[in-house]
């Protein structure tokens, strides 16, 4: 980790975290768990939770008041690159998405009577939820544009809408759901942020999207839902009426810190992989993998690509920290598509580097593989974040692009 990054509390909390996922979470990759559904392992991940909390490494990331250590992201980035050195580890802390992302929406905006309800107990782990925002009719990348409306009736809203891709929504007690609630406003003031319990009448999982041929179930599923007259209290509007797109930007700017640290935990892991495999792979007598250029070179620039994210992702989530995600909004877009990209390529080489094994469900990189695809897409696809990033550039050049 880079010393330049590493506070006190973290240089004690780190070894622990890492401690734990070695001993506890790192046993469990094998076959019978990673190609099977989620719900297979989902009851000894819950034993391991228990341990967490035993350990009093729970709910770290939290404010004060609720238990937490009001880390900064820069800190809680470095934990999330430890916990992401399992498939596990993000689960098993209660820091995984979209809990974590919900987590801090709701500790800012919700009333009182929503925290009470169903903010403790997600903070508590007892319950799990989703964010339904993006919709198979409109492109999810203007997300100024969709369908889903919330009419005010009586006291109550009530919701008709089509989502897709509303990850984890599978046994979640609620979903925030992005609705229009004032369509004749200018576009980014048009919708809200309501939670809606997945129990309310009209609510209908319609199904887990198979996604790489496998449609995965529990918190490791990507839901397509239809919300139809679904009413619930206006009470439970979460922000302002309007402002859900502004509290959806808020959320992406640490959302996306948090997926890069986890980015750069698979890329050091499947480096790490990689590199044992070189140095024991015997290909004649007395010669190792590793001792091949071809190899040499897919360790030599992983290193110095995981390396050259990690710097950038913490220097940006310090950026977030002292001047807000808001101010920093290039920079997210730059650390977004280069390390998703990154993490990528270091799966891809340590798989070539293990041949037939790599394939396989025996160690863990097809199952990153499959998984981490989406990493280009969501979140802001690459070439919306390549786009932001250079118009913002070229401005400085006195050149003002449209947005087209
Ligand atoms: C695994 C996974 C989990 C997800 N989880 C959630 C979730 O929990 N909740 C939720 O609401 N949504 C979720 N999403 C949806 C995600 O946010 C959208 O897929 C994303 O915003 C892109 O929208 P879209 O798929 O409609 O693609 P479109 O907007 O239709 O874009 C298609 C492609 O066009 C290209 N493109 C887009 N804009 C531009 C541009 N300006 N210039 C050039 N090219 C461009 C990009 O290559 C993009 O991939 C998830 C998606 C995936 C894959």
């Amino acid at each position: 980790m880079e010393s330049l990054f590493v506070t006190e509390r973290i240089k004690t909390l780190l070894p622990q975290i890492q401690a734990f996922i070695e001993t506890e979470l790192h046993p469990l990759e094998m076959p019978e768990y990673l190609a099977h559904d989620f719900s297979h392992v989902e009851p000894i991940l819950q034993q391991k939770r228990q341990l967490v909390k035993k350990a009093g490494l729970w709910g770290l990331h939290l404010p004060e008041e609720d238990g937490g250590l009001n880390l900064t992201l820069c800190e809680f980035g470095q934990i999330s690159e430890v916990l992401a050195s399992s498939p596990y580890g993000h689960f098993v802390f209660n820091t995984q998405a979209p809990d974590i992302g919900n987590t801090e929406l709701m500790h800012k905006y919700a009333p009182k009577h929503l925290k009470d309800r169903y903010l403790n107990p997600l903070m508590n782990g007892e319950i799990r939820s989703c964010f339904s925002m993006t919709e198979p009719e409109f492109a999810g990348s203007n997300p100024t544009r969709m369908g889903t409306m919330a009419v005010k009736d009586g006291d109550d809203y009530v919701i008709n809408g089509h989502k897709w891709f509303t990850s984890s929504a599978d046994g979640s007690a609620f979903a925030v759901v992005m609705a229009v609630t004032n369509p004749d406003a200018a576009p980014h003031k048009r919708a809200s942020q309501i939670l809606v319990p997945m129990d309310t009448p009209g609510v209908k999982l319609v199904r887990n999207i198979p996604i790489m041929g496998h449609a995965g179930d529990s918190w490791a599923s990507h839901a397509e839902m239809l919300y139809e007259n679904v009413r619930v209290p206006q009470a439970n509007l979460i922000g302002a009426e309007g402002a859900g797109f502004l509290l959806a930007q808020e959320r992406l700017g640490p959302g996306r810190i948090h997926h890069c640290m986890r980015f750069i935990g698979i890329a050091e892991r499947s480096f790490d992989l990689m590199c044992r495999y070189a140095a024991n792979r015997e290909m004649e007598e007395g010669v190792m993998l590793g001792e091949k250029q071809f190899i040499q070179g897919f360790i030599a620039e992983s290193r110095a690509e995981i390396d050259a994210a990690r710097l950038l992702v913490l220097r940006t989530a310090k950026h977030i920290d002292e001047q807000g995600a808001s101010a920093v909004r290039d920079e997210i877009s730059m650390v977004k598509f280069f390390t998703a990209n990154m993490m990528l390529r270091v799966i891809d080489r340590s798989i070539q580097t293990h041949g037939a094994l790599g394939m396989t469900n025996d160690i863990l990189l097809s199952y990153w593989y499959s998984h981490e695809r989406a990493a280009r897409i969501y979140d802001g696809a690459d070439e919306v974040h390549k786009t932001a990033l250079a118009r913002g550039i070229l401005k400085g050049y006195g050149l003002n692009t449209r947005k087209k």
